[in-house]
């Protein structure tokens, strides 16, 4: 049985009617942004990202080398900074951690035109394309040679597998010299993923990493909030990105938006339009940030995994986005012939957020993952 929360659905049809005129907005409003108020006072210094130096007011497209070792190629990580006039965080945004993952990808390479460095306050960080090996290989969670997932691969290694090598640069180079952190995400090319939402730790990192994160999770505007649950002992247990980052005492926050390889406005714009809105909310652009009156708050998440390899078979009377309650039959797994396996149902009740939306299923696959809905 499901229960469609009209509210819901609400929240997602009026932010797909007003998302183009948010996006015309955005480009007016930015580059008329002065000065954000409250900056810091003194000389704004050059800054240095590995062999990249930026004068205060520039903006520089380069790259950080991932040198060859192992007798792999090496390979390199597309960024953009852009670094203010007047003082301010450090902001860094992920896209691309994984590679197939491509609304992240795509509201980066807008970004950059929509703001002036000569008037934002503070330094942004963009990371295009994290994962190079898995974005040219076309390839799902895992990098193509290593098989390795870079979001299960920090603080990764400097001497380490293709993977580990990228986390490592990523760490030294990108988290760390953060005031704070994003790392973009969408469902992958197997998943669908609805509604959009940005995520933050609520117990990692201590109180004031925590609230920071919470800060900027909710200053990003989407109309649904994550918690994680979970802390970490040391940044070697911290494998997530943004779990390494709260680990390293740097507020950070996830974002999901996007399914199914898929491009389109619906999923892009509002990335593009929270990185803005965080942005206002640490003072680097004027103005305040575009917010939901009242946002969906995910509390805690339940998921199934498989316990079989075979072919997936998501039921046809549900979608994400749909609230169901728990015993909720989600779909199938069959063998290679056909013959049913299990039955996926429902483990809790709550906003059906991920549902795996192609055949292919091997065992341990987080084939269905429920938000249960609680409160900010
Ligand atoms: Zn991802």
């Amino acid at each position: 049985m499901i229960l469609r929360r009209s509210f819901i659905r609400w929240f997602l049809d009026s932010t797909r009617h007003s998302l183009r005129s948010i996006v015309i907005g955005i480009v007016s409003l930015v580059n008329i942004a002065a000065i954000a108020q409250g900056s810091n006072t003194g000389e704004v210094t050059p800054f240095e990202l590995a062999n990249l130096l930026v004068e205060p007011g520039e903006i520089v497209r380069g790259e950080i080398t991932i040198n060859p070792v192992n007798g792999d190629t090496g390979t390199f990580i597309p960024v953009t900074v852009l670094h203010g006039k007047q003082n301010g965080p450090v902001l860094s945004l992920i896209a691309g951690i994984h590679g197939s993952e491509y609304s992240p990808i795509l509201s980066m390479q807008q970004l950059p035109s929509l703001l002036d460095p000569s008037q934002m306050a503070g330094t942004l960080v963009i990371v295009h394309i994290a994962n190079m090996p898995a974005f040219t290989g076309r390839t799902v969670y895992f990098g193509p040679t290593d098989l390795k997932n870079l979001n299960r691969s920090f603080p990764g290694d400097s001497s380490g597998t293709i993977t580990e090598r990228i986390a490592y640069a990523l760490t030294t180079h990108v988290i760390k010299p953060a005031d704070y952190l994003i790392d973009i995400h969408s469902g992958d090319a197997n998943e669908s993923l609805r509604p959009s939402y940005s995520a933050y730790y609520a117990e990692a990192g201590g109180a004031d990493v925590v609230s920071q994160s919470k800060r900027i999770a909710v200053a990003f505007g989407l109309e649904t909030v994550v918690q994680f649950a979970g802390s970490y002992d040391s940044v070697d247990d911290a494998i997530y990105t943004s779990a390494q980052a709260v680990t390293l005492g740097i507020p950070a926050m996830d974002v999901e938006s996007g399914e199914l390889g898929i491009i389109d406005d619906k999923y892009i714009n509002p990335i593009t339009k929270g990185a803005l809105n965080v942005m206002r909310e640490l003072g680097m652009v004027q103005g305040q940030p575009d917010l939901p009156e009242n946002p969906l708050f995910i509390a805690d998440r339940a998921r199934v995994y498989s316990e079989h390899d075979g072919i997936w078979y998501a039921d046809p009377l549900v979608s994400t986005g749909d609230y169901v309650t728990e015993g909720t039959k989600l779909g199938m797994i069959t063998d290679y012939l056909g013959r049913e396996l299990e039955t996926i149902t429902a483990p809790a009740s709550g906003v059906l957020l991920i549902l795996f939306g192609t055949p292919p299923v091997n065992e341990g696959d987080a084939v269905v993952v429920i938000g249960e809905i609680g409160e900010l």
